[in-house]
């Protein structure tokens, strides 16, 4: 068997065309511009590439885009007072903290400071206990299980019953979230991290497995159950000596070629989630902008 390639790159594209859709109809309906604002502290060289993507992309789905670049200095009580004037202003529905923040800042309590209706980034206690809660129609959720979970129905179907599936990460931003949306569309969910014992033997129970652990390549190809759906959420840069001296390249945390002759599906690394963390950014800004308005959001 050779697994079906789950094109991560088409569906973010669609999912950032029906966003320009849903900006323009909201603009139309009642004149609101959805309104996206990132805060990037210090000089990070990826953090600094990621902003201006975000930047390009707000523009280009017809959002107003601030970007706040801030010294590395820049004192906690400044960086929340900015926060706090975001929160407060009706042009912006979304409030975005680059992370991670430099040296002294505290991410926790930075993010804690953005309004929850306004954090589509789905940091915040607030959101993650929506979403444990099952207040879906109030939450933002996290950028890249949202998308994750969306390649998983584009593949599956939006009931999962029957389906058993195992996450391999328990992070606050990744693993957790995406069993709880694997639960919510009523999957089988187990998590696993790295406590537990017989991981390969765990994973090759699942009919869905998310791989979301940040070590590049250590799910083997005889951890995947013939036919399985395989979501790998991993980004490592590795080095690739055959692409010449100091040169590196990406994988994810599933040894893919292995993973293609077991896997019914499976997303690449590049080009499978990671496209689509961005995508969900903008489609959660139109959310916050069209809940603000008091319209019901697009789903
Ligand atoms: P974290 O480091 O926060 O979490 C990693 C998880 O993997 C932890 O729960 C850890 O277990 C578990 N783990 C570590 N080693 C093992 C092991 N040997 N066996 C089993 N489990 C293990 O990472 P994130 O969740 O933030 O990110 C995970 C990956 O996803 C990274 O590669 C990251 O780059 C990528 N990522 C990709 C994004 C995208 O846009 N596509 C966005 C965000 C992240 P324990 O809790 O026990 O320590």
């Amino acid at each position: 068997m050779v697994a079906a390639r789950i094109d991560g790159k088409a569906a973010a594209a669609s999912v950032v065309e029906r966003v320009k859709v849903e900006a323009a109809r909201l603009s139309e309906a009642s004149g609101v511009r959805p309104g996206l604002a990132v805060i990037l502290v210090g000089e990070d060289a990826a953090s600094q590439v990621y902003v201006a993507n975000k930047g390009k992309m707000a523009e280009s789905c017809g959002f107003r885009s601030l970007t706040h670049r801030l010294p590395a200095e820049t004192s906690e009580a400044d960086l929340i007072a900015l926060i706090e004037k975001l929160n407060a202003d009706p042009a912006i529905h979304g409030i975005l903290q680059q992370l991670p923040l430099p040296g002294p800042l505290d991410a926790r309590r930075v993010i804690a400071a953005i309004t929850p209706e306004k954090d589509v980034d789905g940091l915040t206690v607030i959101n993650a206990g929506r979403l444990a809660s099952d207040v879906l129609d109030e939450v933002l959720l996290p950028c890249t299980p949202a998308g994750a979970m969306l390649l998983v129905r584009q593949t599956l179907g939006d009931d999962l019953s029957g389906k058993s599936a195992v996450v391999v990460g328990r992070s606050q931003l990744v693993g957790k979230p995406m069993a709880r949306l694997l639960l919510a569309a009523n999957a089988t969910v187990t998590v696993a991290h790295s406590r537990t014992a017989d991981l390969a033997a765990v994973c090759r129970s699942a009919d869905i497995l998310v791989a979301a652990v940040g070590r590049p390549q250590m799910i083997r190809g005889d951890w995947v159950k013939d036919g399985a759906v395989v979501i790998d959420v991993g980004i490592n840069r590795v080095p690739a000596p055959e692409k010449g001296e100091g040169k590196t390249r990406l994988v994810g945390d599933v040894a893919y070629e292995e993973a293609l002759e077991h896997a019914g599906a499976i997303t690449p690394v590049p080009g499978g989630v990671g496209p689509m963390t961005i995508a969900m950014l903008m489609a959660n800004t139109v959310i916050a902008a069209y809940r603000a308005a008091g319209l019901p959001a697009p789903t």
